[in-house]
């Protein structure tokens, strides 16, 4: 596939520590389109589309936030929490969007199994399908959000 120079642009942005510590793509060698593409595959397969996961995403960061730091129950067997780190970051896509840093936990208390994202990742998988490369440290699994937060 040919490469625009904005997309180079971007994954040069992506891969460097410019907007957060250790960049979005972690150890992930592929290029972004790879990823994007992968993980589109993935959760087609889990039959979610990214702007409902993102909703969700979205809803559960709101009720998060109404515990001020502590657990707050959603229903039977799934909790959320928020760390609130003040500042907000830009999406990398240039789409002058900014979100807050604060990062979302949510977590089943029936497999004890646990998901984060921030603001900003709600915001990139809803948008632009990316879930962050292998080996970032808020890279999420398509499966794993599936599985803890629908
Ligand atoms: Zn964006």
């Amino acid at each position: 596939m040919r490469r625009t120079p904005r997309m180079e642009k971007l994954e040069d942005l992506l891969r460097s520590s410019q907007l957060v510590a250790g960049g979005f793509l972690g150890h992930d060698t592929r290029p972004i389109e790879e990823i994007i593409e992968a993980d589109a595959a993935a959760l087609e397969h889990l039959g979610v589309s990214p702007a409902d996961l993102a909703g969700r995403m979205k809803d559960l960061a709101a009720r998060a936030r109404a515990g001020l730091g502590s657990f707050v129950p959603v229903d039977a067997t799934l909790q959320v929490a928020c760390d609130d780190n003040r500042g907000l970051l830009i999406c990398p896509w240039g789409d002058g969007t900014r979100h807050n840093k604060t990062v979302t936990t949510a977590r089943r208390t029936d497999t004890g199994k646990t998901v984060r994202w921030s603001d900003l990742s709600a915001h990139l998988i809803g948008c632009h399908g990316f879930f962050q490369g292998r080996g970032s440290p808020f890279r999420i699994e398509p499966a794993d959000l599936v599985e803890v937060i629908l």
